[in-house]
């Protein structure tokens, strides 16, 4: 590596590979803050933006992969807010206006100005479409997209921005809904459904019922501590039901999204529930069709998480009740280290370390 330029994981051409390559070191100006990276995440996600066919995401290549990001504030623009140099930091992926309503109570998640950001193929946030922090150095718009971390590993700070915050975010849609005797069922025990089933744990008073196709998730997810795990059969909507005493689960977080999942979810929720969408596993859904949805189903589909919401859930890590189940790759192995996600040989969080 040369003194003025720096390694990043650049997707070049839609479809992929991405290439390992030397970029231009980046100067902050304004308000924005160099990272040195010390850890980012790799997320189902990433596979979906490599593959995405031309036109079928809103922005352009060439750009940076890595939405999930954590490491050591490097240099400060001369406008720059938040954490001091040297200070360790989260980075808030989704980049919004900075200046909506929305964005003004730190939701850039849902920014007001989405659909002329999109319209400008601007990209939604660090690694999509904006360069991200699969590299040894991040360029972030503001310090206010940062976190301060204090102790916390890297390596678990990392998938908080995105595992953490979605799966926290999910959650809190359904808080208001969850009362002593409620059940609440996760499908899908990975990166995030892993997460889930400890914020679950850790902040409400649900019992936690969890479904995955792997018997290694199970086990997974008995020591996130679920009350009950099961793997996805024809049977499964009748056994959950049983174990929520027969009247259904009060809300179903559906991390998979797919055909079979979405069955599952709908066939085991109880009248006036919560189904919470988080995958995009390409199922469908019929609203309207006689027997599929009972009545009073709320539906959400929630994305990704708020600022404030991201301090909440590095607060839950840093007192120790939230754990990351994490596979280092040194960022050097970056590709091999997505075709192992690919291949479905990743136990937990990919997470690339810069060597
Ligand atoms: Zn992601
Ligand atoms: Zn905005």
């Amino acid at each position: 590596m040369s003194t003025d330029g720096t390694r990043a994981v650049r997707l070049t051409r839609w479809g992929g590979p991405p290439v390992i390559t030397e970029v231009a070191r980046p100067v902050p100006t304004g308000e924005q803050v160099l990272i040195q990276v010390e850890a980012a995440g790799l997320c189902r996600s990433d596979l979906h933006v490599i593959d995405a066919r031309e036109g079928a995401l809103l922005y352009r290549t060439p750009f940076t992969l890595g939405h999930e990001v954590a490491g050591r504030v490097l240099e400060r623009g001369p406008g720059a807010m938040g954490p001091a140099v040297g200070e360790r930091v989260v980075v808030y992926g989704p980049w919004g206006c900075g200046s909506c309503a929305r964005c003004a109570v730190g939701s850039e998640n849902y920014c007001d100005r989405r659909t002329a950001l999109d319209a400008d193929r601007t990209g939604t946030g660090a690694g999509l479409g904006r360069d991200g922090g699969m590299a040894d150095l991040l360029l972030v718009p503001s310090g206010r997209l940062l976190v301060p971390v204090g102790e916390l590993a890297v390596v678990q700070a990392a998938p908080l921005s995105d595992a953490g915050l979605t799966a926290y975010h999910a959650v809190a849609g359904i808080r208001r809904a969850i009362d002593d005797d409620a059940s609440v069922v996760v499908i899908g025990v990975g990166g995030l459904g892993h997460l889930a089933v400890q914020i679950l744990r850790a902040t409400t008073t649900a019992r936690v019922l969890a479904v995955d196709v792997r018997e290694e998730a199970l086990a997974l997810a008995d020591q996130c501590g679920a009350h009950f795990a099961t793997l996805l059969r024809p049977d499964s909507a009748a056994v959950l039901r049983d174990r929520t005493g027969g009247v259904g689960a009060v809300a179903v977080l559906d991390f998979v999204g797919g055909r079979s999942s979405l069955d599952l979810a709908t066939g085991v929720l109880r009248p006036g529930g919560e189904l919470v969408v988080v995958g995009s596993g390409g199922g469908e859904l019929s609203v309207r069709k006689p027997g599929v949805l009972p009545p009073g189903t709320r539906i959400s589909l929630p994305f990704w998480g708020t600022l404030p919401e991201l301090e909440q859930v590095v607060a839950l890590a840093r007192e120790g009740v939230l754990k990351v189940e994490v596979e280092q790759f040194a960022l050097s192995r970056a590709l091999e280290a997505i075709e192992g996600l690919r291949s479905g040989g990743v136990r937990g969080r990919a997470v690339l370390v810069p060597d």
